[in-house]
C-alpha cells in the first residue's frame, strides 16, 4: 500500500500530529510513504520512513498527481490551508481533479484522513 501526503505549511503540524497518532498501527502493516519535499522533511523528522519528492509549489503536486495518475498510490491525504493564497494552486487542483478521474481515495483534512486511515489499517489487520 503506497500512501501520498502533502501538507500546506498552516497544515504541516497537523499532518506530524495526524501521523504520528498512527505510528503504531502504521509499523505492523506494509504501507509505504511518499511526500512533497517540505511535508517529507517534518513527517521524517518525527521518525517516519519516507520518499521525499519535490517541494509542492516547484513540481511536488505535480508528481503525486502522475503517480495517482499511474494508478501507484492508495490514498492521498492533502491538508490544503484554505486561509492561505497558493502559488501553486493551479497543481494543487490538478492533482484533486487526478485523485477524482482515477477514483483514488482523497483526503483534505484531518477529519476524513481519520476515517479513512481507520478504514484502511482495519482492513490490513483483517486481510481484506
Ligand atoms: P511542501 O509542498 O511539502 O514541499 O511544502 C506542499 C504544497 O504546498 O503543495
Amino acid at each position: 500500500m503506497k500512501i501520498a501526503l502533502i501538507a500546506h505549511d498552516g497544515k504541516k503540524a497537523d499532518m506530524v500530529h495526524f501521523l504520528s497518532g498512527f505510528k503504531d498501527k502504521l509499523q505492523h502493516i506494509n504501507v509505504s510513504l511518499v511526500a512533497t519535499g517540505t511535508t517529507g522533511s517534518h513527517i521524517e523528522k518525527a521518525g517516519f520512513k519516507v520518499q521525499k519528492l519535490l517541494s509542492g509549489p516547484i513540481g511536488g503536486d505535480a508528481q503525486i498527481a502522475a503517480m495517482a495518475a499511474q494508478k501507484e498510490l492508495d490514498l492521498v491525504i492533502f491538508f490544503r490551508d484554505p486561509l492561505d493564497k497558493h502559488p501553486h494552486e493551479p497543481d494543487v487542483q490538478m492533482l484533486m481533479r487526478i485523485c477524482d478521474v482515477h477514483n483514488i481515495p482523497l483526503a483534505t483534512n484531518p477529519a476524513s484522513a481519520e476515517l479513512m486511515f481507520k478504514h484502511l489499517t482495519t482492513a490490513v489487520y483483517d486481510g481484506k
